[in-house]
Formats: C-alpha cells, sequence, structure tokens
C-alpha cells in the first residue's frame, strides 16, 4: 500500500490529487512571529521543521491534546490562503493562481504528518475520539477548496488559455491535473447543479456507510461454533485462534468460525468437515445478502442511480467513463478489453484445476462433485502432492536484519543509493523502535532525504504494511529532500535472537521499499505532480517485489540465521513453481468482481435490478459453478461502501501487467535484473517523473512500445495468446 498523509483521513482530500500545501517563506516568517506573540498552546505541531537534513519533525516534542486546535489552526490558514488566491484582483496566471496554490498550506501539511503518525503508527482511545470530531470539519475544508466557484474560473481561464499557448512541459502538466480534478469534482456546475450535486453526495455517503454496517452486521452475526469432534484437517494455530474467538463470544469450550475471510479461508482450506465447509461458505457468501435489514441489494441500487445522476450532470454518459478518463487505462473499454484478453484461459484453467482436483477425491475414494466449498479443501491437497513447500524452513533464511541491507544494495545497483544509519540520537523518532537511515548519492554524495524503518507489530498500529513520506521532494522553491518511511507488523523477537519473517513477507518488505524509492527518486518540480495515479502506481513497487529472488540477493542476503548458508536453488525453484499454482481459481474470483465492477458502472442503472444482474452478467460471462466472485456485489465493500475503487479493481490487472512486462525488459537484458542501461530507463522514466508525464507514454519511453499481457500469461502459467 501507498499512503499520501493527506489521504490517510479521508478520500475526499485524494479528490484534490497531492493537494498542494505549501506556502511563501514571507508568509511563514509573518505568521511564526503571529504565534509566538500569541504564544499558542499547539504552535509545535504547525512550526517549520528545524534540525539536521533540511529539517526534521519534532516527534520527541509534540503532545496528542494540541493535535485539534492546531489542525483546525492550520485548516483555517490555508483557507485564508486559497481565499486570496480566488480574489485576487489581478488577472489569473500560472503564477498568482497555480504558483500560489502549490505553496499554500504548509502549516497544515505539517500537521497531517503527525496526525498520520498518531493515526497509523500510535494510535489510542483519545486519538480516535479526536479523529472523529476531526472527520467533519476535515471534510468540509476539502470541500470549500474543491467548490470553490472563483478559484475555478481562473483555473480554468489559465488551462484554456494553455490550450492555446501551451506552457513548458510540467507546467502544464499541472495545470491540466488540477484543471481536470476541480472539475471532476463538480466545480464547474452552475449553482443549482451543485446544490443537487451536493445532495447527491449527502446521499451517497449515508448509503456508503449503511453498505458498509450492514456488510458488518452479517459479519458478526453469523458465526459458526464446533464441538471438540468437528476439528478435523484443522491446523493447531487455527484451533487455537477459534477457541480464543469463541471464549470472547461467551462461549467456552466451543470453537468459532467467524464470518470473516481470515476465518473462512483457512477453514475451506482444511477442514474435512465437507457439510461445515459449506455452512461456513454459505454464510461468507450471503453477506448482505440474506433479504433481511442488512439486505443491500436495495442499497446497490441506489448508489448506481445516484452516481449515474451526478456524472451526467457534467455531462459524462456513465460513471466509469468520468471515473476513468485520468488513470492510465483511460476509459472503459480499454480495462475491458484487457479482462476479457485474460479471462478465457482462466477459465480454461479452472478446468484444469477442476479436472486435478475431482481425480483425487476419486482416488481418496469420495462420491463427489467440486463445488465452491470443495475448491480450497482439494486446491491445498493438489498443492501438497505438487510442491510441498515447508514456510517455516524457508523463513530460516530471511533475517530481517539481512532483508534490510538487501534492500539497501537493490538500491544500490539500480538508483545508485548509499544508505548509513543516522547518528545515534540525531533524528527524532516517535518510537525506540524505529530507525533513521541516510540516504545520499553514491557517486556525488549528494542527500536525497531519510528513511524510517518502523518494522514491529504493536498495540496501536494498524495492521499490514505500508510506505508513507513525510517530505516530498520538489524544487520550485528550492530543493527539498525527501523525508519517507516503511512500516510493517513483523514479530518482534526476543533479545539478541534474529527477526525471522516468511517469504510473503519479505517481497511485501520489497513492494513497500518500491515505494520509498518511488518517493525518493522524484525529480518533479512541482508538489501536484508528485501524486499516483491509482492503476499505475502500485506497478512501480510490484516490480521492485522481483529482486528478492535474484542470484545476486539470494546469494548475498538470504542466509540461514545459524549456518550462514544461502537459501538452496532448489528451495526457491519450488517457490517461484508454486506461485503458478491455483492461478485459474485466483485470477477468474478476482476478475469476476473487476468484471462485474464494469458492468454495472457502464449500464443504464435503471436497467438493473441487482437481484438478478449479478446472475445474468457471469452466466453471460460462463461463469464456472465452482468458483464464486471473490467479492459478490451485496458486499463489495471496495465499490459500494465508498468510491476508492469504484471501478478501479481492475486495477490490480492492470499494474500487474506492466509488472510482468517490465521485469521482462530485465530477464532480455545482458546483465539480466541488474542490467545498467535498463536500470537508468527504469529510473529515468518509470520512477523519477511521477505524475509528471502521461503513465502510458513513460511506460513507452522506458520499453519502447506498449505493455503487452504475454508476460503476465507467461507469468500465471497462462498459454500465450497470438494476438491482443
Ligand atoms: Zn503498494
Amino acid at each position: 500500500m501507498n499512503y499520501n498523509k493527506k489521504s490517510i483521513s479521508l478520500m475526499v482530500l485524494l479528490a484534490l490529487g497531492t493537494s498542494p500545501f505549501l506556502q511563501s517563506s514571507a508568509q511563514e516568517k509573518q505568521q511564526k512571529t503571529e504565534m509566538k506573540e500569541q504564544n499558542e498552546p499547539d504552535a509545535i505541531l504547525l512550526q517549520e521543521w528545524k534540525g539536521p537534513y533540511g529539517g526534521v519533525p519534532a516527534f520527541d516534542k509534540v503532545e496528542l491534546d494540541k493535535l485539534q486546535p492546531a489542525m483546525e489552526k492550520a485548516m483555517e490558514l490555508h483557507l485564508l490562503e486559497i481565499d486570496q488566491i480566488a480574489n485576487n484582483k489581478e488577472a489569473p496566471t500560472f503564477e498568482n493562481t497555480i504558483v500560489a496554490m502549490e505553496k499554500a498550506g504548509k502549516p497544515l501539511d505539517r500537521v497531517f504528518t503527525y496526525y498520520g503518525i498518531w493515526s497509523s503508527n500510535v494510535s489510542s482511545p483519545e486519538f480516535r475520539e479526536i479523529q472523529t470530531v476531526l472527520a467533519p470539519k476535515i471534510s468540509e475544508y476539502s470541500s470549500k477548496i474543491s467548490q470553490n466557484k472563483p478559484l475555478y474560473e481562473r483555473i480554468k481561464t489559465i488551462y484554456n488559455r494553455s490550450q492555446q499557448n501551451p506552457l513548458e512541459d510540467d507546467q502544464q502538466r499541472v495545470v491540466q491535473l488540477i484543471y481536470e480534478n476541480f472539475a471532476m469534482e463538480g466545480a464547474g456546475l452552475d449553482p443549482e447543479a451543485k446544490k443537487r450535486y451536493a445532495e447527491i453526495n449527502m446521499e451517497l455517503s449515508r448509503l456508503y456507510t449503511k453498505f458498509s454496517s450492514n456488510v458488518l452486521a452479517d459479519e458478526e452475526g453469523y458465526v459458526v461454533y464446533l464441538g471438540k469432534d468437528q476439528l478435523d484437517g484443522l491446523p493447531e494455530s487455527f484451533v487455537k485462534a477459534s477457541a480464543k474467538a469463541a471464549n470472547d463470544r461467551g462461549e467456552e469450550g466451543k470453537y468459532a468460525i467467524t464470518n470473516t475471510r481470515s476465518s473462512m479461508d483457512p477453514f475451506l482450506t482444511y477442514s474435512d468437515e465437507r457439510e461445515l465447509r459449506e455452512k461456513v461458505w454459505r454464510n461468507y457468501y450471503s453477506r448482505g445478502d440474506n433479504k433481511d435489514e442488512f439486505d443491500n441489494n436495495k442499497i446497490i441500487s441506489e448508489i448506481l442511480k445516484l452516481r449515474d445522476e451526478r456524472v451526467a450532470l457534467m455531462g459524462y454518459e456513465n460513471y466509469a467513463q468520468w471515473r476513468l478518463q485520468n488513470r492510465m487505462a483511460k476509459n472503459p473499454e480499454n480495462a475491458m478489453e484487457l479482462m476479457e484478453a485474460v479471462w478465457p484461459a482462466a477459465l480454461a484453467r479452472v478446468d484444469q484445476e477442476v479436472k486435478d482436483m475431482q481425480e483425487l477425491a476419486n482416488t481418496e475414494g469420495k462420491d463427489i462433485t467440486i463445488k465452491p466449498w470443495d475448491y480450497r479443501y482439494y486446491a491445498e491437497k493438489v498443492r501438497k502432492e505438487k510442491y510441498d513447500l515447508d514456510s517455516d524452513e524457508v523463513k530460516q533464511y530471511l533475517q530481517l536484519g539481512n532483508l534490510t541491507q538487501a534492500l539497501f544494495f537493490t538500491a544500490g545497483e539500480l538508483f545508485n543509493y548509499k544508505f548509513e544509519p543516522v547518528p545515534a540520537g540525531s533524528v527524532p523518532v516517535f518510537h525506540e523502535d524505529v530507525k533513521v537511515w541516510e540516504v545520499t548519492d553514491k557517486t556525488t554524495g549528494a542527500n536525497i532525504g531519510l528513511w524510517y524503518l518502523d518494522p514491529y507489530a504493536r498495540q496501536g498500529k494498524r495492521s499490514g504494511a505500508w510506505a508513507t513520506t513525510y517530505r516530498s521532494h520538489t524544487t520550485f522553491e528550492g530543493k527539498e529532500n525527501v523525508l519517507g518511511s516503511n512500516n510493517s507488523n513483523f514479530v518482534k523477537p526476543a533479545p539478541g535472537e534474529p527477526a525471522l519473517i516468511s517469504w510473503d513477507d519479505a517481497t511485501t518488505f520489497f513492494h513497500e521499499f518500491g515505494h520509498a524509492l518511488h518517493f525518493f527518486s522524484s525529480k518533479v518540480k512541482y508538489p501536484t505532480l508528485n501524486g499516483g495515479v491509482r492503476d499505475y502506481t502500485e506497478f512501480q513497487s510490484q516490480l521492485l517485489e522481483r529482486w528478492l529472488s535474484t542470484d545476486e540477493v539470494i546469494n548475498r542476503f538470504l542466509l540461514h540465521h545459524e549456518t550462514g548458508e544461502p537459501i538452496p536453488a532448489e528451495l526457491v525453484d519450488k517457490i517461484k513453481k508454486a506461485s503458478t499454482f491455483n492461478q485459474g481459481f485466483s485470477t477468474t474470483e478476482f476478475l469476476a468482481s473487476a468484471l462485474m465492477d464494469m458492468k454495472y458502472h457502464t449500464t443504464d442503472p435503471e436497467l438493473i435490478n441487482p437481484e438478478t444482474f449479478e446472475k445474468e452478467t457471469l452466466d453471460k460471462l460462463n461463469m464456472p459453478d465452482e468458483i464464486v466472485m471473490r467479492h459478490r456485489s451485496p458486499h463489495f465493500s471496495h465499490v459500494f461502501s465508498g468510491e476508492g475503487y469504484a471501478t478501479g479493481y481492475y486495477g490490480y490487472l492492470w499494474a500487474d501487467v506492466l509488472t510482468s512486462d517490465a521485469a521482462e525488459a530485465f530477464e532480455e537484458a545482458p546483465g539480466g535484473f541488474y542490467d545498467n542501461e535498463v536500470a537508468a530507463r527504469l529510473v529515468k522514466f518509470l520512477f523519477a517523473p511521477r505524475n509528471s508525464m502521461d503513465p502510458a507514454e513513460a511506460y513507452r519511453q522506458f520499453r519502447g512500445r506498449d505493455a503487452t499481457i504475454d508476460a503476465l500469461m507467461r507469468d500465471r502459467g497462462f498459454p500465450v495468446p497470438d494476438k491482443m
């Protein structure tokens, strides 16, 4: 995952792209004096960062009870600046409007850094209270900017003029991105349409909340309790967790299978009890679809109609067309074309997988036909037979310390970076586990920034792994260095013991570091150009995962923690082979959801009856009986409990296509994954420009052609189609 700190609290801020929260030094000085005079208690949170490396966040000095007034003050300051820009008497110019916007809001930018840390790394009940109070205020602040008509008129004037007399490339790109973002949020609508637009958004946000609370209600409302004699096949650790889950629900002595993916998935994989598997499966895939007060079907219909009406106000034919215009795919047709190209191969593979499983069931003397609740169970048996991989054995070679050095090695080879720990105590951190390195250019020694690593799980830290920046690279007000951070949830080892992690976790570690390298390598001039493009921004980090299994990394860094021996080649081979296993299942369940997402948003909502639309659409697609959508419509939260992934679910596959295709550019090169020439192009075209050029054009510059799906098909073990 890739978190811009400004996106942490509310997606609504994303509407402004990487909203430019910068401010001129003159204004800043004035503000600082004011603050001192008033002796405001929240000053430290707003203050310019001091200390070494171009200034660093004062994590050691900030206090949570000052956060709310500081946030409110910072938003107010930013709105004041925005009003000054919008009401400027002078005719709009790039300098007095766009550059001024890019400069505005620096104190807010700084408070948001602290806000992000309290939210993700060191959360507490006290913080969550503050967050609840601030959420509507942040939302109001955000729409005050996105709905500012005089501001939009200025932007539009500059944009229109630039269509006649183009600006410099990067200026042109900033104007275009800002203009499109405002237009997409309805800033250009007349007062009456704007009123309706706001009503629709209000209604939608109510429906999104209702949709997700209905899903939650069904997740909490359906728990399967097992007795001691119903545990056959289940791993020890799962049984323990289920006993605890039952205990927590007051059912001592029983075992609870809760209605969530983390409980359903292992249960269906390992339980020998077929009837129970069916029951758990039915509960899970019926969430939001139980014909009761928590049923989501009607809500889906309302959401689709409102979305359609809203984009129609702005002249779009459908929601997908509106949403995809600034994505790499550009329009729903391109996204559909990709999905439809992969779909038949996925179906053919499912056929094969079902055949293998059916054979195995027959050999075991079971008189059954493979059903959806059998898929995971028999797939696991086939997997064991074909590639018996002992994940604990793999772990012995994956030490966190060595893997960190492997990241630095990779960054050194590809980006010419050097990482050195900062002197003890020189840079404040928000927790003693956090370590900081200085990043410099190997050749010139120039400072590029600081890398903060917060590796271990603890209470108050959100789960998963993510990357973020405290400060991004820009040059339009003088060169700013980057403060980037990676965050994981590895289990902290006992003192003196090595931290050993799984292959999946090591892959994620490389992935998140890919985001960090994307931050560090930025060469953009304006903050807006640092923004991400949803179907593009995961690609760079996915690509970086590939370096984990290169010989150079294996032989130097994947060493047994006791013997120091590198991980055996046949073990790595097994890991690689296992990665193409069960791709029929995972590609099909994913694509069914992604295709459905797109069909919902390209079909006239008046023609959609959610009770029947899903089944009819899947029938037309020849969806196999043995598989169900990864997220069935009544609980497809990516799409219906907000707008973040609505008509965006395909994006995972889109990024995968680019990843596979780009990886083959290295495989084909004389120097392989460490080829200097390909690495230079990688940095120059795929990392450094961020969003300062059209992603499709950037990719063409890197590869000499557009990406094709061939490499992805090979990676998934599918036959490559003759032509796309
Ligand atoms: Zn990511």
